[in-house]
């Protein structure tokens, strides 16, 4: 009797320990995937996780999925358990680039295959693949939204415009700005847009961590600062978190009312709030880059790591780390705004409609 009190005991031990266990299950066990992501405050993150589970283990991968929430040294921490844990192989979307160094030398000696998941990990030899969208594109179709709405080609201004670009350690932020900043400086350099607060290089007007709130006042003192007596018609956003907090910032100062217009307002990633935002015609536009396409590209990365093989790569000259250019795969962004929002986003099964209902 004891004996089986024991044995009853014990399994429900080992039962309830695996149940505790941070790595999801599946059937088949082709192995477990480290997966870790920068931030939750940003629900495009959420979906890049979320839809990576869910086809790892369409593949019968276990995975162990960890948000760092935005501190450098959590995500350093996490991946190295995910290491001492045994995993086969990471994917990584980095907070910062180029902290990631010892890291990986502790995966590259552990036989571990890196991904680098839509931001470029600098400075390390072992990031055997770069899943990401065409950035510079991004920036592009940016730039273009812009001047297509106030007409630019067309000779159209002289327009007042502010500049904001991503984090100063995510690589991707370069990309972003020079991308858009292709389109838009010759009409700077020609006086069609004025740059009224003179901010115009990557440093001055990049936001560390993607920080919506540090945006919003940064979009304070440009408005107190330097547009009193003047209306501002154009900012390029790069991304949604960071354009909602200028549109607050713009709204705080009567942009938005019959009088003064909305500037228009760039994005990025098409979260439900900006997209809600688009329809109460406060943001412009919005990039969408399908956070499924991208999972599935990271695992397919994966899977043929894994099994010796090697990955479908579209791109093998961009991605210069500092020590080797990463083999890439380049998804094509596609703008949104309040003419296409539903084809896109919603015939895509993106969305559902009702997402964006208050
Ligand atoms: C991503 C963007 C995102 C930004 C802030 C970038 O690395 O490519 O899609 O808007 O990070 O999270």
């Amino acid at each position: 009797m004891k004996k089986a009190i024991f044995v009853f005991l014990s399994v429900t031990l080992f039962l309830f320990l695996t149940a505790c266990g941070d790595d999801s299950t599946s059937g088949d066990d082709a192995g477990t995937v480290g997966i870790s992501m920068p931030t939750q405050s940003s629900e495009r993150w959420i979906a890049d996780g979320n839809n990576m589970v869910e086809q790892f283990e369409e593949l019968g991968y276990k995975t162990n999925l960890q948000y760092a929430e935005d501190v450098i040294e959590n995500q350093i921490d996490q991946i190295e358990n995910m290491i001492t844990r045994g995993v086969d192989a990471l994917v990584i979307a980095a907070i910062d680039g180029e902290s990631l160094t010892e890291v990986l030398d502790l995966a590259a000696s552990m036989d571990i295959p890196v991904i680098a998941y839509d931001r470029l990990i600098r400075g390390s030899e072992h990031v055997s693949y770069y899943a990401t969208f065409d950035n510079f594109q991004v920036g592009v179709l940016k730039g273009e939204y812009i001047e297509e709405y106030l007409g630019l080609a067309n000779g159209d201004g002289p327009f007042n415009i502010e500049l904001f670009a991503g984090s100063p350690d995510d690589n991707n932020a370069y990309f972003f700005f020079d991308g858009a900043m292709s389109v838009l400086e010759p009409y700077i350099d020609s006086g069609q847009l004025v740059v009224q607060s003179g901010q115009t290089d990557f440093q001055q007007v990049a936001t560390l961590r993607w920080d919506g709130s540090a945006a919003q006042e940064r979009m304070d003192n440009l408005l107190s600062g330097f547009y009193t007596d003047k209306t501002l018609d154009a900012v390029l956003s790069p991304y949604d978190g960071i354009s909602i907090g200028i549109i607050s910032s713009l709204k705080g100062v009567g942009y938005g009312e019959a009088d003064l217009p909305m500037p228009v307002v760039t994005g990025q990633d098409a979260e439900r709030p900006s997209v809600v935002s688009i329809i109460a015609g406060e943001q412009t536009q919005t990039i969408f880059k399908d956070t499924r396409e991208l999972a599935g590209k990271a695992v397919e990365m994966v899977d043929s790591l894994l099994k010796g093989e090697e990955a479908e790569v579209n791109d093998t000259t961009t991605y210069d780390n500092g020590v080797k250019v990463v083999p890439s795969y380049l998804l094509k962004p596609v703008s949104v705004d309040i003419n296409n929002y539903k084809d896109v986003l919603v015939g895509s099964g993106y969305y559902d409609e009702s997402d964006f209902e208050d």
